[in-house]
This record gives C-alpha cells, structure tokens and sequence, in this order.
C-alpha cells in the first residue's frame, strides 16, 4: 500500500473548499487518503434557514418547509443530513465510504457537534493514526493535513490546526509531513505572512478541478424526500462560489507548512 495521509476536517464542507484539490491530487498520485471528519457541523446558522425561520440569501425565496414537503429538521437530523453531503462529495474526489472516519466513533462518545477541543482533535487524530498505520505497517510515515491554526477564526479549525502543530512539537518525527489549509475568506489576511511554506495547489489537470466543482454540486443538492438540504450552499455559498466554477477562477488551495 502507498504511503497514507490523513485529512482531519472539522465541518462538512471544510474538506471541499479548504483541501479539495489536494484530496483529489492525493488520490490521483495513488496515496492511501484518509478523511478524518470531527462534527456534524449542526451549530451552523443553515439549520434556520432551511426551517424557513431565517432568510437564505443563496436560496433567495422564503423556505417553506409544509410546502416543501419536509418537517422542519432538528439539530441531529440536520447532522444526518450534513453527513450525506459530506459522502457524497468525498465521493466527487475519489475517497470511498471505508476511507471516512468520525471522531466520534474514534472516541467512543456522542457526535461531536460543540467546540472541538485541541484535547479532542489530538485524541481522534492519533487513534485514526493508529490505525491507518497498522493496516500500513511497511508504507513510511503518515502524512497529515489540516486547517491552518493561524490564519484562521474559526475556533474548531484553530483547534484541528494547533492539535496537529502539537503532534509535530511532541514527535517531529512521526509528524514530519504536515500541512495546513487557508479557507478562501482569509486569502489575503496580514496574518499570511507569519506561517511559512506558502504556495497554492493549482489542479494538475482538468479532471482534478471537475472532481472539486462536483464535490461542490453535493453540497447544493436539493432533495428533501431523500434527506438532503443543501447545508452546504445555505451555509457559504460565496465561499463555494470561489470553487464550483460559477466565479471567474479555478478551484485552488492555498496552503502552508
Ligand atoms: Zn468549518
């Protein structure tokens, strides 16, 4: 088996808009890609949207759920459905259903949907590689990939970010291969220029950037009779239109060491 990478995600959709074409180029280069997913993402403002108790500047009509056709959802079937879209567009880049991972299930605790702790992060991060390494034991070193703990507000993907800093500070060898993504909204943030390593991951060809716009469609999906809301667009269409091929640019990363 090639060498193996773990990407630890904090919310469904960090994973397509932070990391996506490295996802895609990873399995494309023939790595063992692992996605480490730490919540459901269901303290988003989305879940009001889609209820119809908020306006949705993306869906830009009021939803309507009675006559949509669903119940307005809770937080946990909120969760469930996150958790579609996210399958389906680690799907879009080419990481099958057996290479997902929940830090919840690592932990053997109820899904993790308040702050991540940098406790928590580490915790999950070092029982997936545990595993991934044991099924792995000839293939090296693992890589590992997260949010940036820099340039970032976030404060789950600050503490993703800084679990893996830690790793790295504690074991240097075993965490030597470590890289950190910059969601879109930071792209020209000042505190850029603290971190180092800095370069973009441009797709090495078309069908590594048709891999993310497609990823991307999962998260617009509208179907409420097969559970699905489209979390995603109701949550940060602008950051998706940086990506999906509706702006001017190309899907790209921006990251650092
Ligand atoms: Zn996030």
């Amino acid at each position: 088996m090639s060498r193996p990478v773990i990407f630890a995600i904090p919310h469904p959709d960090d994973e397509t808009l932070g990391a996506g074409v490295a996802i895609a180029e990873h399995v494309a280069a023939g790595r063992d890609v692992h996605v480490l997913l730490m919540t459901r993402g269901t303290s988003s403002g989305a879940l009001d949207k889609v209820n119809g108790a908020v306006w949705s500047p993306w869906w830009g009509a009021p939803h309507s759920p009675a006559v949509e056709g669903y119940q307005p959802l809770t937080a946990a079937e909120m969760g469930a459905a996150r958790l579609r879209e996210f399958r389906a567009a680690l799907g879009c880049l080419g990481v099958s259903a057996d290479r997902l991972h929940f830090a919840w299930d690592l932990l053997g605790v109820e899904p993790l949907d308040t702050q991540v702790t940098v406790a928590q992060a580490r915790a999950a991060i070092v029982a997936l590689h545990g595993k991934v390494m044991a099924d792995n034991p000839a293939s090296g070193n693992c890589g590992l990939w997260a949010p940036s703990h820099t340039v970032d507000d976030n404060p789950d993907h600050r503490a993703i970010g800084q679990a893996s800093w830690d790793l790295y500070k504690d074991d240097p060898v075993t965490w030597a291969d470590r890289r950190y993504w910059v969601l879109p909204p930071y792209w020209s943030d000042d505190r850029l220029a603290q971190v180092p390593g800095r370069m973009w991951d441009t797709p090495t060809d078309a069908q590594i950037g048709n891999r993310v716009k497609n990823a991307c469609r999962a998260y617009a999906a509208w179907a409420p009779a097969e559970g699905l809301f489209a979390f995603g667009y109701h949550s940060v269409s602008a950051m998706f239109a940086l990506m999906d091929g509706s702006g001017t640019g190309t899907p790209k990363c921006l990251i650092h060491k």
